[in-house]
C-alpha cells in the first residue's frame, strides 16, 4: 500500500544542539496511517550515529550536572511555555504520524506539560535527609546525584508524552539524554529537541537518534551510557532489561499490557458502558492503559453487553484530523492483520462476536482503519484473551462474583492497570487491596495517575525498579550518604564498631 513516487523529506537526527542529516543506507518510510501513504523517510542509524550522539551527551553532561537545580528548572519552565505555545502544532504532528484523533493528541500534549511541571519542581524531589547528632558531634545526611548520560527508547503510541516523561525528569536531575524514538513516529522528537534548544537548553544535553534494533543495542552497549529507560512491548522490554542488566546498567523497561475493568452488579451500567467504549476503543485501543477486557460480575452481564454494543456501533471511525472521529486508524497494515486474525480465531475458541469491526470499512482501502469489535463469552485460555491485541477489540469475560473476578485479573501475566466500577466502598477497597496491578481505578476506567505520582505496572508490564514520572527522580539519580564531624577533632584509636549512641 505504501508508495514513494516523490522525493520525501528525511527526518534528521538531533545532535549537539542541531539537526544532523542521516547518512544511513537503511531507510524506513513514515506512513500516514490515515491514508496508507508514505509522507517522509527516516534513516535507521546504527553504532556510528549512536557514538556521535553519546559523545555529544557526554561532553555536555558535566557542566549540566553542575548547573544549579533551580537554573535547570528555569529552562524546563521555558520549555513548558513553548509546549503551551506550540501545543496545536505538536498535536498535528502526533496525529499525522500516529493517527490518533486531534482531541486525543491534545490530551497527550497536556499530560506532557504536566510531566514538565513536575520536572521543574525537581528541587523538591531531590531533597535528601539530614539526621543531626547521630553520634557525639556527628551528623549524617543524604543527597542524590545525576548518573551522566541516560538513554530512552520509546514506542509509537505516545510520540510526545512518553519521551517527555523520560527526558524531562532525566534532564531536571542533571543528566544529559539520548532519545531513540519509534521509527514509525520520529518527527515529534526532533520538534521537541528544537523547542528545548529554543528554551535555552545547552547543546548536547538532549539528543535524538533514529533507528531500530541496531541503534537500541548500540545505546545499551555503549560504555558511556549509564542508564536505559524503555517503554514498548513486553518481549522487547524483557530483552532490553536482560541486556542492560548484564552490563550492570540501571534499567527500567515498561512493557505491554492486557488491562481489565471489573463491572460489579451494583454499578451504574450506563456509566460502565460509556467507560468501556472510551477505554477500549479510544486511540483505537493503542494505549498501554486501554481496557481490552471487561470482567462482568453476575446477572447484569446481558445489560452491560447490550449497552456497550449500542455505543460501539455509534463509535465513529475516521481520520484523526476529521471532525467527528472518535477514533483513528491503527498504526500499520500489520496491526490490522493482528486484529483481524484475533477476531477470526475468537469464535472458534468460544467467543461470540456481538459487534464485528471487520465489517466497517469507512474509508475504502485507504488507511489502516478497522471498526470497534465486541466479543462476549470470551474464554481466558483463548488467543484473543491471552495476546495483547493492541487494537479496538473489547472482550467480555463473565464471572459469578468479585473473588472470581479478582482471580481472573490476577492470573494475567500483565499488571499495568485494573479498574472496578461499583457503588460499594467495601468492594472497591477489597479490589484495590488485592488486585495485582501498578495503577488501579475505582469508577475510573484509565487510571493513569497525575505525574506527581509514579507510573509503572507489575508483572510482565515492567522489568526493573522505579517507574516514570514521580518515580523517575530516583531512577535518574544515585544516592550518597555523608557522615560528618565538625567539632573539635577527637583523638584515640577506635578499631571496633559501637552503637552510634555510645560514640
Ligand atoms: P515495540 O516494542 O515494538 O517498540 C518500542 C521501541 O523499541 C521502538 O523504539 C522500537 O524501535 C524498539 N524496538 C522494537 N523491536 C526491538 C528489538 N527487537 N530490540 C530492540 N529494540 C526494539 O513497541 P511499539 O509497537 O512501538 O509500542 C506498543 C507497545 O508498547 C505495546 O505493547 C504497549 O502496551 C507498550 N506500551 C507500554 C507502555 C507502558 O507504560 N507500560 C506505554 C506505552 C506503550
Amino acid at each position: 500500500m505504501t508508495t514513494t513516487s516523490v522525493q520525501l523529506d528525511t527526518v534528521p537526527h538531533w545532535i549537539a544542539g542541531a539537526p544532523a542529516a542521516s547518512t544511513s543506507a537503511a531507510i524506513a518510510e513514515i506512513v500516514d496511517p490515515a491514508t496508507g501513504r508514505a509522507v517522509r523517510t527516516v534513516g535507521l542509524g546504527g553504532a556510528d550515529i549512536v557514538d556521535e550522539a553519546v559523545a555529544s551527551a557526554r561532553s555536555a553532561a558535566e557542566a549540566w550536572g553542575a548547573t544549579p537545580t533551580p537554573a535547570r528548572a528555569t529552562i524546563l519552565l521555558a520549555f513548558r511555555s513553548l509546549l503551551l505555545e506550540h501545543g496545536e502544532e505538536l498535536a498535528s504532528i502526533i496525529t499525522a504520524e500516529q493517527g490518533k484523533t486531534l482531541a486525543d493528541a491534545r490530551g497527550e500534549v497536556a499530560r506532557s506539560i504536566e510531566a514538565v511541571e513536575v520536572a521543574a519542581s525537581a528541587v523538591q524531589q531531590l531533597k535528601g535527609e539530614y539526621a543531626e547528632q547521630v553520634a557525639r558531634g556527628v551528623d549524617t545526611y543524604s543527597f542524590r546525584q545525576p548518573l551522566g548520560v541516560c538513554a530512552g527508547i520509546t514506542p509509537f503510541n505516545f510520540p510526545v508524552m512518553v519521551p517527555v516523561s523520560m527526558f524531562a525528569a532525566a534532564i531536571a536531575c542533571g543528566n544529559s539524554f539520548v532519545l531513540k524514538p519509534s521509527e514509525k513516529v520520529p518527527s515529534a522528537s526532533v520538534r521537541l529537541a528544537q523547542l528545548l534548544a529554543d528554551a535555552g537548553l545547552p547543546d548536547g544535553v538532549f539528543n535524538v537518534v533514529h533507528g531500530g534494533i541496531d541503534a537500541v543495542n548500540a545505546l545499551i552497549d555503549h560504555p558511556d551510557v549509564a542508564a536505559i529507560s524503555f517503554v514498548g512491548s513486553t518481549p522487547v522490554a524483557r530483552e532490553i532489561y536482560r541486556r542492560s542488566a548484564e552490563l550492570g546498567k540501571k534499567v527500567q523497561a515498561l512493557g505491554g499490557a492486557n488491562n481489565h475493568l471489573v463491572v460489579m452488579p451494583d454499578a451504574d451500567v450506563d456509566a460502565a458502558a460509556d467507560a468501556l467504549v472510551s477505554a477500549a476503543y479510544g486511540a483505537a485501543g493503542q494505549r498501554c492503559m486501554a481496557v481490552p477486557v471487561a470482567v462482568v460480575v453476575g446477572d447484569i452481564a446481558d445489560e452491560v453487553v447490550a449497552k456497550t454494543a449500542q455505543r460501539a456501533k455509534a463509535f465513529r471511525t475516521g481520520p484523526g484530523d476529521a471532525d467527528g472521529s472518535d477514533m483513528g486508524p491503527l498504526i500499520s497494515e500489520a496491526a490490522i492483520e493482528r486484529v483481524r486474525s484475533a477476531l477470526d480465531t475468537a469464535e472458534g475458541q468460544g467467543g461470540s462476536l456481538v459487534v464485528d469491526g471487520r465489517a466497517a470499512d469507512p474509508h475504502g482501502s485507504a488507511g489502516y482503519f478497522i471498526g470497534p469489535s465486541l466479543v462476549d463469552h470470551v474464554q481466558t485460555d483463548s488467543d484473543l484473551y491471552q495476546d495483547e491485541i493492541f487494537g479496538p477489540v473489547l472482550s467480555v469475560v463473565r464471572v459469578e462474583d468479585l473473588d472470581e473476578a479478582l482471580r481472573v485479573v490476577n492470573a494475567s501475566p500483565y499488571g499495568n492497570g485494573a479498574s472496578i466500577f461499583t457503588a460499594s466502598g467495601v468492594a472497591s477497597r477489597h479490589f484495590a487491596h488485592h488486585v495485582q496491578a501498578g495503577s488501579v481505578g475505582i469508577n475510573v476506567p484509565i487510571p493513569v495517575p497525575i505525574s506527581w505520582f509514579g507510573f509503572g505496572g507489575w508483572g510482565d508490564s515492567r522489568f526493573g525498579d522505579d517507574g516514570l514520572n514521580y518515580d523517575a527522580y530516583r531512577f535518574y539519580t544515585r544516592g550518597k550518604v555523608v557522615t560528618q564531624r565538625w567539632t573539635e577533632p577527637r583523638t584515640g584509636v577506635a578499631p571496633n564498631f559501637v552503637a552510634a549512641g555510645n560514640q
